[in-house]
């Protein structure tokens, strides 16, 4: 009999296994893959707020000795407005970094077998036990060589990404789904210099991204909206990418011509949604319970963060200090508020849609204000609160930053007359202001208009 199985033993399952083990839980952890496993379908990037938990872990150490460069800095190239600003830090913290999967994976199930969870590969979930009130008891699974074991627990928890096998068993419910909204093509390229940052550019319906990864290798790829996107051969997509960088930043087209891509292509394509994500005697974390487009890289970070949140919760249930089903339903709100926010921006830059003149006009002033620049690319790092970042206030502060004269255009002129020019006390005229803002932020701009308390809902 185990306190709890976790079944997938990535980031979501290798995590939340280590941490209850270290609070003195008898732990199971499968996982279907024998480890190390081929490569994981991801482009690695790991934000500030996942570095900070390696690092309160004890692991940042063994994954910066693999080589891999820290990335300091964000940037956001569109039309003329071009935006790199550093990463805020979170406890000290303030750089990302682009880890071999293979590696992080490995690092952190080294460190659930060493706080000393038991760990079986090769062993797929088929079905949860359930006692006669339908709580989850316990799993049986098949081995490779499909050997049937039973396995029993207090909690089974399911880490085994978005498909999950065990989210499926106890038909939990998918909510805020969003469809796949874009499809990309990307790989690693060798021969580039690091230089410590992500660049991504938005033009002619296309979102190019690239930035250090591992082993001295650069991550490259573009992704466009699910209509827009051709498989097409490996030459085909050499073009395709190739010719996105020379729309959006010719010399970097260039130096992709003059080195060398080092790996075949991969799609990514992911849908969109949060899911319940405990019941009785049984819970979900990693990608099982949140699944977002890859378009701000935040799986593996909100996959750490909800792995500490879950085991707290977990393990205030084991110990008696509060009832499993409050301390797991507190979980699930806490994760929920976690992760609200940047879904809704994650949703809303996944559909890839064109900056509109006025969207411009911002990421310029948000270029000529270092907060301002700062907060934006840590929102997209998950550490600044679109609430915050959309605030009235904090736009307020932004039209400072507009361009003199004719830049913004009228529209905004206009705008910031309303907003900075009448006196505060007219307090229509503010809030028109806002409203012809909030109409250039699309769902951001709900944010904007929010009354002061009022939640946003996720998507
Ligand atoms: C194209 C693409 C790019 C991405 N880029 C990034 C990025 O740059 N940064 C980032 O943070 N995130 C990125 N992500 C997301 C990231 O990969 C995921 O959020 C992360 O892998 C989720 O980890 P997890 O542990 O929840 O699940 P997974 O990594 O999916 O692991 C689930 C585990 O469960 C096991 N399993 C499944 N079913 C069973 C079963 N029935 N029995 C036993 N075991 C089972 C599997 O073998 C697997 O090992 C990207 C995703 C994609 C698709």
């Amino acid at each position: 009999m185990y306190d709890v199985i976790v079944v997938g033993a990535r980031v979501g399952g290798a995590s939340t296994a280590m941490l209850l083990s270290k609070a003195g839980h008898k732990v199971l952890l499968l996982d279907r893959a024998t480890f190390p496993g081929g490569k994981a379908a991801a482009t690695n990037l790991v934000h500030p707020p996942g570095i900070l938990r390696l690092k309160n872990w004890g692991l940042l150490g063994e994954l910066t000795a693999t080589g891999c460069p820290p990335i300091h800095e964000y940037g956001l190239k569109s039309g003329p407005a071009e935006l790199m600003a550093r990463l805020p830090s979170v406890d000290g913290v303030g750089e990302a970094y682009s880890p071999d999967r293979a590696e992080l994976d490995r690092i952190l199930l080294e460190a659930a077998v060493a706080a000393g969870a038991e760990f079986r590969e090769g062993f797929s979930l088929r079905e949860l036990l359930r006692d006669e009130d339908g709580t989850v008891t316990g799993v049986r699974g098949e081995s490779a060589d499909r050997v049937t074991a039973v396995e029993h627990a207090r909690l089974v928890v399911g880490a085994d990404g978005s498909n999950s096998t065990v989210a499926r068993l106890v038909g939990a419910e998918k909510y805020a789904t969003r469809p796949v909204l874009n499809k990309s093509h990307w790989s690693y390229w060798e021969g580039i210099p690091h230089d410590g940052r992500v660049r991504t550019y938005r033009h002619a319906g296309k979102h190019t991204f690239t930035w250090p990864t591992h082993d001295g290798l650069t991550i490259v790829g573009v992704a466009l909206p699910v209509g827009d996107f051709k498989a097409g051969s490996e030459e085909e997509r050499d073009r395709t990418v190739i010719s996105a960088f020379a729309e959006v930043d010719p010399e970097r087209a260039q130096l992709l011509r003059e080195t060398k891509r080092a790996d075949k292509w991969l799609t990514g394509a992911v849908p969109n949604f949060l899911r319940r994500s405990h019941g009785p005697g049984w819970a979900l974390v990693g990608d099982a319970g949140y699944t977002r487009d890859p378009i701000t890289a935040s799986g593996i970070t909100y996959g750490l963060r909800g792995a500490e949140l879950l085991a707290d919760a977990v393990d205030s249930g084991l110990s008696g200090r509060t009832p499993m089903p409050e301390a797991l339903a507190r979980y699930e709100r806490l994760r929920d508020e976690m992760v609200t926010g940047h879904y809704r921006y994650t949703c809303d830059h996944a559909v890839i849609a064109n900056h509109t003149r006025e969207e411009i006009a911002f990421i310029r002033a948000m270029s000529r204000s270092p907060s301002h620049g700062r907060d934006m690319v840590g929102m997209f790092a998950t550490m600044v609160d679109p609430a915050r970042f959309y605030s009235a206030r904090n736009i307020h502060a932004l039209l400072d930053h507009l361009e003199p004269g004719g830049g913004p255009g009228w529209k905004l002129r206009f705008v910031r007359w309303l907003a900075r020019g009448v006196p505060r006390h007219v307090r229509p005229a503010a809030r028109l202001a806002d409203r012809l803002i909030a109409e250039n932020l699309g769902p951001m701009g709900e944010y904007l208009l929010a009354p002061p308390g009022h939640v946003v809902r996720a998507a």
